[in-house]
């Protein structure tokens, strides 16, 4: 039986880690945080997650919520106009729901998982020096840590990290009584030139099903202003502030929202980074990258936590194909570039949507109001993004499917 360790009890730890559990693999998790840190802290995240991720998960019996889990059936796409009404607002259905579950219901409940099929979860936050032991144990080591300090022994790939600072200030907060979007839930999707964007949709939380409003604002802007907020309630008062200010017709929505609990709530901001995937320690020893710990996006798209999903099953499939073979650095390049090769997608249009949108964005985006194809399509892009490239990122693309969607 071959030892792997994983380190960190993340979407993408917990997801590989169960995986090979379940494929006969004997598989230690080190976690930082225990169940009850867990359960009882902050939110970490919104976590939304399309058909393809979700597919990974139910494909290893790891989609415990899918009854209790509010569905998202859609996409609203809006653009806050000058006279406080939407410029633009048209939505359209995901070809297959997406979903929320709290990372605090969720990682609980998959560490137990990893237990019960035999593996073990060791609570420690690993150091370097902990990373060479574990290297002469085991025939594998994974670094699925997110954004823990220790990714940074991973060195950034200049050629595929535009960034080299924050693009968005982030706030999370999660909030009952919300009145629902009429004829079908989607994640409403707002957007307030120069100033940021804000997405609210539903979730399943610890307290029940609930709804989570994220903020981006732009850097130095005014929905950078999370600085000052110090208790939950104040963060809420703040959350309503910037809605009341920006975007109205959600401020209207979010009259009687209250926090689901008091670690309902975060603010922050990171700047994405592309790693290269293999990190070589002091004694020689090869260690292999993980979802956000090598390809770290700015949650505008809600990729990160489908993208670990979508990094879990590629790497699975690679270590299982492996057979007996050993983990090589070239073997551990060519895991993370087969992935890459669809992660590279979600990036590319990710860092796009942090830039003020070019020309032939906007007039996709008028368009979707009176093209449901293209409405459609755009939305649908969220699950598999690889489709943007050939028309959402290319003006001549664009410009021709427009041209035959009927503009
Ligand atoms: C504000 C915000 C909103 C988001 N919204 C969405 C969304 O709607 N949809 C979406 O798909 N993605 C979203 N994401 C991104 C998503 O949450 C992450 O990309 C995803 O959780 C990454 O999974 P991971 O397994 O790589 O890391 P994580 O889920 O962060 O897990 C890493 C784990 O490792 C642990 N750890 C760290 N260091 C150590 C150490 N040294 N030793 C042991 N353990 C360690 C951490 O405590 C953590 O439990 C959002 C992120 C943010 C910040």
């Amino acid at each position: 039986m071959r030892g792997i360790l994983v380190v960190g009890a993340g979407q993408a730890g917990l997801h590989l880690a169960l995986g090979l559990l379940r494929n006969g693999y004997d598989v230690t998790v080190v976690s930082n945080r225990t169940p009850e840190d867990i359960r009882g802290g902050r939110v970490m995240s919104s976590q939304a997650m399309f058909g393809t991720a979700l597919g990974h998960e139910r494909d290893l019996g790891l989609d415990l919520w899918a009854d209790g889990c509010p569905p998202i059936d859609g996409i609203q796409f809006a653009v806050a106009g000058p006279d406080g009404d939407p410029a633009i607002r048209w939505a359209a259905r995901l070809d297959a729901p997406a979903r929320s579950v709290d990372q605090r219901l969720k990682m609980p409940a998959w560490m137990a998982e990893v237990e019960r099929l035999g593996g073990k979860i060791v609570i420690h936050d690993a150091t370097v020096e902990d990373l060479e032991d574990y290297a002469a144990q085991y025939d594998l080591v994974l670094v699925a840590a997110g954004k823990g300090p220790i990714a940074s022994l991973f060195e950034r790939d200049a050629s595929r990290s535009p960034y080299r600072a924050p693009q968005r200030a982030l706030a999370l907060t999660y909030v009952n009584g919300l009145a629902p979007r009429p004829d079908y839930s989607a994640v409403c999707f707002n957007v307030v030139p120069g100033v940021g964007e804000y997405f609210v949709f539903p979730a399943l939380t610890v307290t029940g099903p609930c709804e989570i409003m994220v903020f981006e604002g732009v850097p130095g802007g005014p929905m950078d202003c999370w600085a000052g907020v110090g208790t939950p309630a104040e963060h809420l008062a703040m959350s309503r502030r910037v809605l009341e200010t920006f975007l109205p017709w959600e401020a209207e929505r979010a009259a009687g929202a209250e926090l689901t609990d008091e670690g309902g709530v975060l603010s922050g901001r990171f700047t994405p980074v592309v790693r290269r995937p293999v990190a070589t320690l002091p004694s020689g020893a090869r260690v292999l990258g993980v979802a956000d710990v090598v390809v770290l996006n700015d949650p505008i798209t809600g990729q990160g936590s489908n993208n670990a999903a979508k990094c879990a099953a590629s790497y699975l499939a690679d270590i299982l194909e492996r057979g007996e073979r050993p983990y090589d650095a070239a073997w551990m390049e060519r895991v993370f570039e087969r992935y890459w090769r669809d992660a590279r997608h979600a990036t590319t249009w990710t860092n796009a949507l942090l830039a003020p949108p070019p020309p032939h964005v906007l007039e996709i985006l008028g368009a979707a109001g009176g093209l449901p194809e293209v409405a459609s399509r755009f939305v649908n892009g969220f699950d598999d993004p690889s489709d943007y490239a050939g028309w959402f990122l290319d003006p001549a693309g664009a410009a021709e499917y427009l041209a035959r969607a009927g503009k």
